[in-house]
């Protein structure tokens, strides 16, 4: 990826006709030519210009000396026991005072591979439970970035035409090894709205990634104004982070609940864009000892929810460094899961995966902080000085 030159991935149809304007595509080739591109880019998986060979040399030359569509870097890859895959990649700085980095975690199963996507380096928000909310917020990842990750992944995991699968690699048994997205990665996906819709909106797009909106899922801890936006713009499917069925409670541990507390948070799924029985809501509920785990709590979830199309994904707490939780017992989560299950929803409980290399739901956290604006300063002090 380069800091100077601009990225074509990321672009809309539209952008992408526009930019060939920059390497003097006349008018009437522009929207066929951008059409050549997508293919390449996310049908065939391409990161090098040479490799378009329907286009002419001289213009894969030119479109290289004013664009990039290469890869960003991969700094690390874990695999578990289990085949959970965690990759950290390093983005350009883009004004964030150094280069960032973000986690993107692979989870095969057997007939789906679900890729989590991160959205944001860091978070705002501050989730008394969640390793990111104690990242401080570095920046919003840009739709290039987002959908890098998508890219990274099914090279690594050879899942693009002609590519192979790395022996041994623990993948779907048949098809695609990445069919479903999650925006359940690091950072707020509804704080960065612009980017993540334009970047689901190129990886639901039937002549490309084609990712269909039922297999893309975004996750938000419950930034009640973007909650309509989300169905109506994007028209994915929505999960929400609820947690807590007690507006005190839920204040601690999902703080954004004093902003927009569980009634408003509630209201909004209601009116979801598209909400019917074959299309319902998840609900994540993480299970945590003693805080949230009663069975006056289960009771409640199900009274809240009550005329919500809804799923209930239970997920056992993921301790991490310095945590102040612990998980619930496992013959609690049970008796919890039998309370929702005899109301009527459907409430698998998420096995962990991924525990080993740190990668399970909570547990991301990079490295990348903001610089102090000390240390910004010297920097640029630095390169003018050079
Ligand atoms: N910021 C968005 C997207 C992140 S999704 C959101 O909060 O919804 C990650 C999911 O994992 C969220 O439901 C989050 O609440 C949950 N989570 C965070 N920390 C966790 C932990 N330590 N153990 C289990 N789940 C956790
Ligand atoms: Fe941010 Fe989501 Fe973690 Fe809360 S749970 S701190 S919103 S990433």
């Amino acid at each position: 990826m380069s800091e100077d030159k601009p990225p074509l991935i990321g672009l809309s149809r539209e952008e992408l006709a526009e930019a060939m304007a920059l390497v003097d595509v006349p008018e009437k080739q522009r929207r066929m030519r951008a059409s050549q591109l997508w293919h390449w880019l996310y049908v065939r998986g391409v990161s090098d210009f040479s490799h378009m060979t329907n286009v002419a040399k001289d213009l894969r030359a030119r479109l290289d000396e004013v664009f990039s569509i290469a890869r960003p870097e991969m700094v690390d890859e874990q695999i578990s026991v289990d085949g959970t895959r965690k990759w950290l990649f390093r983005f350009p700085a883009r004004g964030a005072g150094r280069p960032v980095e973000v986690e993107t975690v692979y989870i095969p199963e057997e007939g789906r591979g679900t890729l989590c996507v991160s959205s944001q380096v860091g978070c705002t928000l501050t989730c008394t439970f969640c390793h990111t909310g104690t990242q401080k917020m570095v920046r919003n990842l840009t739709s290039e970035e987002i959908l890098a990750q998508v890219l990274m992944a099914r090279d690594r995991l050879g899942d693009f035409p002609d590519a192979t699968t790395p022996q041994g690699a623990i993948v779907p048994s048949e098809g695609r090894m990445v069919t479903n997205i999650v925006m359940m990665g690091m950072g707020e996906p509804l704080y960065n709205f612009e980017n993540v819709k334009k970047a689901l909106l190129i990886a639901s797009d039937g002549d490309g990634l084609s990712l269909s909106k039922r297999r893309i899922t975004l996750s938000t801890s419950g930034v009640v104004p973007e909650i309509f936006r989300t169905g109506d713009e994007i028209g994915c499917m929505l999960a929400i982070s609820l947690h807590a069925v007690r507006d005190e409670d839920r204040d601690i541990l999902v703080p954004i609940n004093k902003k927009w507390p569980i009634k408003e948070l509630l209201d909004a799924c209601r009116n979801y864009p598209g909400l019917s029985n074959a299309k319902r809501i998840t609900f994540e509920y993480v299970m945590l000892k003693d805080i949230n785990d009663s069975n006056q709590d289960a009771l409640e979830l199900v009274r809240l929810l009550k005329g919500i199309p809804a799923k209930i994904n239970l997920i056992p707490f993921n301790p991490w460094p310095g945590s102040q939780y612990a998980c619930s017992d496992w013959e609690r989560i049970e008796e919890f899961a039998d309370i929702v299950n005899r109301a009527g929803y459907a409430s698998p409980i998420r096995t962990p995966r991924g525990r080993d290399i740190f990668a399970a739901c909570g547990q991301l956290k990079s490295a990348s902080e903001r610089m102090r604006k000390k240390d910004r300063d010297a920097a640029t002090a630095a390169g003018t000085a050079a």
